[in-house]
C-alpha cells in the first residue's frame, strides 16, 4: 500500500559544508504541483533537466539539474524531486527556504528511508543497512552493509522463515484439522527439516556476528605496568603518533581511545593509565576510569617486559581484571633481548613496539580472539537487534526440539521462532499461516 497522501518533505541530501555539488531532495504527493509552480514546468521523469531554481521574487538562487521520479518508481516510492545545485551552505539553505515557502515540510532524520520501508521499497533490515553503509568506517564494513542492502541478509531470513512455515504447516494442519485425517507428521521428515533449519540458522548467525563486529568494532583494553610500552604499542598498531610516549612512568594518565582497523575490522583500543598505586590524584582518577572501561571490554591485552617475564606486579594486574573477558599476554621490547625467541614455545606473543617486530602476528591474534573469520560468502551487516532476534530464534528452536512429542508446544515454539526471525525484516504480519495451509494443502479432498 503506497502512502501517496503523505505530506511532502524536503532535506539537503549531501553532507554539510562546501562541495562541488549539493543536493536538495523532496518526496511526497505534492511534488509535481510544487515543481510546476517553482520551476515553471514539471521536468520529464528520469531525465536530467538543466533549469533555474528561482526564489519567490523570481531571482535565480542557483542553476542546476532537476531530476523527477514518478511514484512508485523512486527511492521512497513517492513522487521525488532532486535538485542538484552548487554545494555551498548558503545556496542550499536558500533552496531549502524556498521549499518551505512552497509548503514543504523539513524531513525528520531517516524519514526518506522510513517512507521507502513503509512503501515496501526496502524491508527493515535493508533500511537499517542504508544507515550502516553511510556510517561504515572501514571498506569491509561498507561491503557488508551493501550486501545487506542488496538483500542477502533478508533473503537468508526469508529462506529460514519459509522452511519454518513449511514445518509449521505440517504440524498445525494436524492440530487444526484432526478430523480431516491428515496423517501425523512423519518424524524422520520432521527431524530432517529441523536439522535443515538449524544449519541455516547457524550459518546466518555466524555471518551476522561477523557483520555486527564490523559495525560495532571490537573493544580492546591495553594494560600493563608503567613504561612497559603501551603507548608505543598503540602508536605502532595505529600507525601514527596518537598517545603520548615518555620515559617517565605514569605519563599516560587517562584512557586514550584510538580507532584502528585490522584488515577492515574496527578496533577501539583503549590505552590505560598505569595500573599501580599512586599518590597522584589525577593519575588515580585515570585508574578509576580504567577499571570502568575494563568491564566493557571484549579483550584484555596485558603488556609485559620481555626481559623480565611475567612479574608478580604483572600477575597482580592480571588478577585485578574482571573475570570472563579473554586476555592475551604480549611480551614487549624483544629487540632488547640477547637471545632470539622461539615464538612457538611461548605462552604469549612477542613483539617490539619500537621496531614493529611481531606486530603482524599480534594483529592476527587479535582478529582471532575477537572472533573474526573470513567468511566464504561475506558478512551481513547486522545490528544487536538482529543478533538478539537470531539468538531468540536459536532458543525457540532448541526448545522446540525438546517438545517434539507434544505437537501443541512444538508448534508454539516454531511460531515464536518465526516471529523472532520476522522481526528482523520487519514484516511480521499476524497469522498468515492459515492462508499458507490452504494454498498448499488440498483440504477438500
Ligand atoms: P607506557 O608507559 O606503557 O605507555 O610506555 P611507553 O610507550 O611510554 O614506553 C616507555 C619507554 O619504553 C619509551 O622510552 C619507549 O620508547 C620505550 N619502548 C617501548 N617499546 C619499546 C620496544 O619495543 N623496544 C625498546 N627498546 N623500547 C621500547
Amino acid at each position: 500500500m503506497l502512502l501517496l497522501n503523505a505530506d511532502t518533505i524536503v532535506a539537503i541530501a549531501t553532507a554539510q559544508g562546501r562541495g562541488g555539488v549539493g543536493v536538495v531532495r523532496l518526496s511526497g504527493a505534492s511534488v509535481p504541483e510544487i515543481a510546476e509552480k517553482w520551476l515553471g514546468s514539471l521536468p520529464t521523469p528520469r531525465r536530467a533537466s538543466y533549469v533555474n531554481f528561482p526564489d519567490a521574487q523570481g531571482e535565480v538562487i542557483d542553476r542546476g539539474i532537476a531530476l523527477y521520479f514518478v511514484a512508485p518508481h523512486s527511492y521512497t516510492g513517492e513522487h521525488v524531486l532532486e535538485l542538484q545545485g552548487h554545494g555551498g551552505t548558503a545556496v542550499l539553505q536558500l533552496l531549502l527556504q524556498r521549499c518551505i515557502e512552497l509548503g514543504v515540510r523539513l524531513a525528520e532524520p531517516g524519514e526518506f528511508t522510513r517512507r521507502a520501508y513503509l512503501n515496501n521499497k526496502l524491508d527493515l533490515a535493508q533500511a537499517e543497512s542504508v544507515a550502516d553503509l553511510i556510517e561504515a568506517t572501514t571498506s569491509e564494513a561498507a561491503r557488508s552493509a551493501m550486501r545487506s542492502l542488496q538483500g542477502d541478509f533478508s533473503s537468508a531470513i526469508h529462506e529460514l522463515v519459509d522452511q519454518l512455515i513449511f514445518l509449521r504447516m505440517l504440524v498445525e494442519a494436524m492440530l487444526d484439522f484432526p478430523e480431516e485425517d491428515i496423517q501425523a507428521i512423519d518424524t524422520s521428515r520432521r527431524d530432517a527439516l529441523l536439522q535443515q533449519i538449524q544449519t541455516k540458522l547457524n550459518d546466518t548467525l555466524q555471518s551476522a556476528k561477523q557483520g555486527s563486529l564490523l559495525r560495532e568494532g571490537a573493544h580492546v583494553v591495553l594494560v600493563g605496568r608503567p613504561n612497559v610500552g603501551k603507548s608505543s604499542l598503540l602508536n605502532q598498531l595505529a600507525g601514527e603518533e596518537a598517545a603520548l610516549v615518555s620515559d617517565v612512568p605514569g605519563t599516560t594518565r587517562d584512557v586514550i581511545r584510538q580507532l584502528i582497523q585490522i584488515r577492515g575490522v574496527p578496533f577501539h583500543i583503549m590505552d590505560t593509565a598505569g595500573l599501580r598505586e599512586s599518590q597522584d590524584v589525577i593519575e588515580n582518577m585515570g585508574i578509576v576510569r580504567t577499571h570502568q572501561t575494563l568491564q566493557r571490554a571484549d579483550l584484555i591485552l596485558l603488556l609485559i617486559e620481555a626481559s623480565e617475564g611475567l612479574t608478580s606486579q604483572d600477575q597482580d594486574i592480571l588478577n585485578s581484571m574482571p573475570v570472563g573477558i579473554p586476555r592475551v599476554l604480549v611480551y614487549n621490547k624483544v629487540d632488547l633481548l640477547a637471545a632470539t625467541i622461539n615464538a612457538a614455545s611461548q605462552d604469549g606473543i612477542y613483539v617490539s613496539a619500537k621496531s614493529g617486530l611481531g606486530i603482524d602476528n599480534l594483529r592476527d591474534k587479535l582478529l582471532e580472539l575477537v572472533g573474526w573469520r573470513n567468511q566464504e560468502n561475506g558478512a551481513f551487516m547486522a545490528r544487536k537487534r538482529h543478533l538478539l532476534a537470531l539468538n531468540q530464534g536459536q532458543t525457540h528452536l532448541a526448545q522446540a526440539k525438546t517438545v517434539t512429542c507434544n505437537p501443541e508446544l512444538f508448534a508454539e515454539e516454531l511460531r515464536l521462532m518465526q516471529r523472532a526471525l520476522s522481526s528482523i525484516t520487519g514484516e511480521f504480519a499476524a497469522d498468515d499461516l492459515l492462508g499458507e495451509i490452504f494454498s498448499r494443502f488440498c483440504i477438500g479432498k
